[in-house]
């Protein structure tokens, strides 16, 4: 059956959806279900092999787009999973509970806004109460909106990104640390912004190369500890965070195309790069930054 399924070449070019595409405004946060073409979180090809049977993981932003593709990765690896999303993400977040436990595991979801250091403590307390602990922290929600001039950046807006970005991943983990075993693992999404920021992502790009620092930092206090801390460095990828604002929208009808693979990365392409980074054969990979933007960015 395995061998019936799963296909063992392709090539990378061919396989989604090129530009152009339709210009598709949605307010933040957007809908998933909403987006032309639906991106694909790997529902329908995903093939898991035991590799995190048993664990218990907590994943930000885990009703669309990258979290998502990470939160169906795992369950289907057997891990019990529980997604937060803010409230206006509900029918997302329904499909991906619904694809959890299809897997046969525990799905479970926390919305609420990470902007709020009280929900972010209540998230982790009632992670740990539903799945009876927690040893993957996936720090993944982010907020991104691209404005043209630093004169039109508002103060509200600066705060809510490095609210999102910085501290929404300083207090869950925070929260979560006193819960976290040895062996465990907790991994940061940054991007290629924190390598060589756009013009038009003056306060996205900052928070994205702290959250590297994050990673760089909390190695090296936790490494003794034996928990592991990565992230990954995503180049464009097809999700609503670009599509309700993240891109201007002329941007979005050639989104991906600058890549050497001309093409935007699908949510599915990285859930691999999740499930490597929280399984324990990668014992020995800590403080690093897993790049996957198609050929060009960095790391
Ligand atoms: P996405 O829109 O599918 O996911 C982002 C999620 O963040 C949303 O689903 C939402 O649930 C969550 N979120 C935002 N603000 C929140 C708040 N105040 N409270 C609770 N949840 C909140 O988009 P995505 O692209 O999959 O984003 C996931 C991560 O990937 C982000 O950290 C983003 O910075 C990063 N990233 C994305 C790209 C890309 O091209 N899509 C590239 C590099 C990095
Ligand atoms: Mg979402």
């Amino acid at each position: 059956m395995l061998e019936q399924n799963r296909k063992t070449i392709e090539n990378p070019l061919n396989k989604y959806p090129k530009p152009p595409f339709e210009k598709q405004p949605q307010e933040v946060p957007g809908l998933s279900s909403k987006m032309l073409p639906v991106p694909d979180h790997g529902e329908n090809s995903y093939q898991g092999s035991g590799r995190l049977l048993g664990r218990k993981a907590l994943i930000t932003g885990g009703d669309s787009g990258i979290g998502r593709a990470a939160a169906i990765a795992y369950a289907r690896e057997g891990a019990d999973v529980v997604i937060n999303y803010l409230p206006e993400e509900q029918s997302d977040a329904d499909e991906v509970i619904a694809l959890i436990k299809s897997a046969g595991r525990q799905g479970y979801g926390i919305p609420g806004d990470i902007t709020d250091p009280s929900f972010c403590k209540q998230l982790v307390e009632q992670t740990v109460e539903k799945l009876e602990g927690i040893d993957i922290l996936v720090n993944n929600a982010g907020h991104q909106q691209a404005v043209e001039s630093l004169l039109d950046l508002t103060e509200e807006g600066f705060d809510e990104t490095i609210k999102t970005n910085i501290y929404a991943p300083f207090w869950i983990t925070k929260a979560a640390l006193p819960h976290l075993p040895e062996g465990a693992v907790i991994i940061a999404t940054s991007s290629v912004q924190a390598y060589d920021p756009s013009e038009n992502l003056f306060d996205y790009a900052q928070t994205k190369a702290a959250n590297v620092a994050f990673v760089k930092s909390l190695a090296k206090q936790l490494g003794p500890k034996g928990i592991r801390v990565n992230g990954v460095a995503p180049g464009p990828v097809w999700t609503p965070l670009q599509t309700s604002g993240g891109q201007p929208q002329d941007a979005i009808v050639e989104f991906g195309a600058q890549t050497p693979l001309g093409r935007p990365g699908q949510p599915a392409e990285l859930a691999s790069i999740y499930v490597q980074l929280a399984a324990s054969d990668a014992s020995y990979a800590t403080g690093q930054i897993y790049g996957a933007a198609g050929g060009s960015g960095h790391p």
